[in-house]
């Protein structure tokens, strides 16, 4: 992705580009409201909503640099996207409700969710319980009047076996849903139009990089069963979490591998190009990744040759970002320096073969799991423990399996980085995600190397990963709206940040 948070930008951009295949329609109109009181109504603007929903309106892909302009885009294009401040009732800090207008005189209203790390559900459409992760093949369809059983039966008819139609019954319309893990027949598709009584249908393809639906049977899906299956096996955490995503996306764990080489080669891309120097306005640190090998050669620096290859290169990544240059967002945008740095430090320092590096990843990625079906990855819900608190438990474990820890070690080492950041704050200043993130993400790298060295010379974590991720929701649940992503609290609320936020209005305005 391109932009400076997961959860405001790439979500809003995946949020952007689904409404638009359920309009049906060129898009010639948008509104996006924001409730009030949730978490993207103080920051929507700074922190890269408005870049990503506007882009996702506008079919720009959220790695063409194009995405920046979107703005002048929709103009020259001659769509208004209206951006606004409403009240309306929401059960998650970041909820938007989008209402778009087509060429054709469409009209829908969605109301989605962002759930941090790039990841959103939206949850009504047209007034109509609905949901989608974007993870299906999405067909949906409306009456114009209450369908009867002779209707659905022969919508059913339609559908492959194993394919249901949901429907919801609404005051001036029935919607049904209906979702596939493959493509739908287009016969199919001109069948249900072809309906009298189905008044029209849209589609929407799958914008999750895995397809839901084509999993096969799991071995484990939590900590405990993880433990239970892998007693008598004792493989890796990295081969554990092959073995899953082999299992949830129906892909072979060569081509997983491949799309994981590529990934990390897009991270130490970023690494180089920050590292290069990156530029853009709206930001308030400039380049210094580059100070690290100047001081090193001008004067005596605390530390050793491996810590700054670490500073400097989360820095590298960060700046990136910051940049709107291409990174991968793992776990989050917010949180994207410390694993890819400090994996490529290590890695570089003591020559680890490229494929050990690659497949470390998937230990990185196991605990990631745990995350995503745990407290998630939403700085608005739970502040930078769910960021870089999540990066640092992720970085630790693929540190202790690069080393030949076993999965044990590797999910202790996760355990005992995820320790040191529980109740972290995310306070971010003047609501760009730079300060201070950027020594978060350093210290989450710092502390990754720190529990995996623990952890693989056989210091205790005493209390399992899974008791410390609960943990980690329980504090989340209990943590101020002010100190969770809205910019008025911590660091966000000092004089220093809201004099910063002042000046960077000016230059991004004039
Ligand atoms: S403080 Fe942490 S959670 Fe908040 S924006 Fe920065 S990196 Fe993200």
């Amino acid at each position: 992705m391109r932009g400076p948070s997961s959860s405001h930008t790439a979500a809003s951009w995946r949020i952007g580009k689904v409404g638009v295949c359920l309009l049906g329609e060129p898009l010639a109109k948008a509104l996006i409201e924001f409730d009030a009181e949730g978490g993207w109504a103080p920051n929507y603007e700074e922190q890269g909503t408005v870049l990503g929903m506007t882009g996702g309106l506008l079919d720009i892909d959220i790695t063409d640099r194009d995405i920046v302009d979107g703005t002048a885009i929709a103009v020259k294009r001659g769509i208004p996207i209206e951006y606004k401040i409403s009240r309306f009732p929401t059960d998650h800090p970041n909820t938007v409700r989008i209402t778009l207008e087509g060429a054709h005189g469409a009209r829908i209203v969605l109301v989605s969710v962002s759930l941090g790390g790039g990841m959103f559900e939206t949850r009504m459409l047209q007034g109509h319980p609905f949901h989608t992760q974007g993870d299906y093949y999405d067909l949906v369809g409306w009456t114009a009047e209450a369908p009867i059983a002779d209707q659905k039966a022969a919508l059913n008819q339609l559908l492959q076996a194993g394919t249901q139609a949901v429907w919801s019954q609404g005051s001036a319309s029935s919607q049904f849903h209906i979702q596939s893990a493959f493509e739908f027949n287009p016969n199919v598709v001109q069948q249900i139009r072809s309906l009298e009584w189905v008044s029209k249908v849209s589609i929407s393809p799958p914008i999750m990089p895995i397809i839901a639906g084509r999993e096969s049977r799991f071995d484990f899906t939590t900590y405990e069963e993880l433990v239970a299956f892998n007693a008598s096996k004792s493989l890796s955490a990295s081969s554990l979490g092959l073995l899953y995503e082999a299992q949830r996306s129906g892909l072979s764990e060569v081509e997983l591998l491949g799309k994981m080489g590529e990934l990390v080669r897009i991270i130490e891309d970023s690494i180089a190009i920050g590292l290069k120097g990156t530029h853009y306005e709206d930001r308030i640190l400039h380049q210094q990744s580059h100070l690290i090998a100047k001081a090193e050669k001008e004067r005596l620096l605390p530390g050793d040759s491996l810590t700054y290859r670490i500073i400097e290169n989360i820095s590298a990544i960060m700046e990136s970002k910051s940049g709107m240059e291409v990174i991968v967002a793992a776990p989050t945008a917010g949180g994207c320096g410390t694993l890819g740095g400090v994996i490529k430090a290590v890695c570089d320092a003591k020559e680890i073969p490229q494929d050990v590096k690659v497949k470390a990843y998937f230990a990185a990625g196991l605990v990631g799991v745990f995350f995503a079906n745990g407290p998630g990855f939403s700085a608005e819900t739970g502040g930078c423990q769910l960021e870089t608190g999540a990066a640092a438990a992720m970085a630790a474990a693929a540190l202790a399996d690069i080393f030949g820890g076993t999965s044990e070690q590797a999910l202790g080492a996760a355990s005992m980085a995820l320790q040191n950041t529980i109740g972290l704050v995310c306070d971010p200043v003047a609501d760009r995600v730079e300060v201070p993130c950027l020594g978060k993400n350093i210290t989450a790298g710092v502390n990754a190397l720190a529990a995996s060295t623990m952890a693989l010379s056989g210091y205790a974590h005493v209390i399992p990963l899974d008791e410390v991720i609960e943990t980690v929701k329980s504090v989340a649940a209990s943590m101020p709206r002010s100190l969770c992503c809205t910019g008025l609290g911590g660091l966000a609320a000092t004089p220093t940040s809201a004099d910063l936020k002042k000046k960077l209005s000016c230059v991004t305005c004039s």
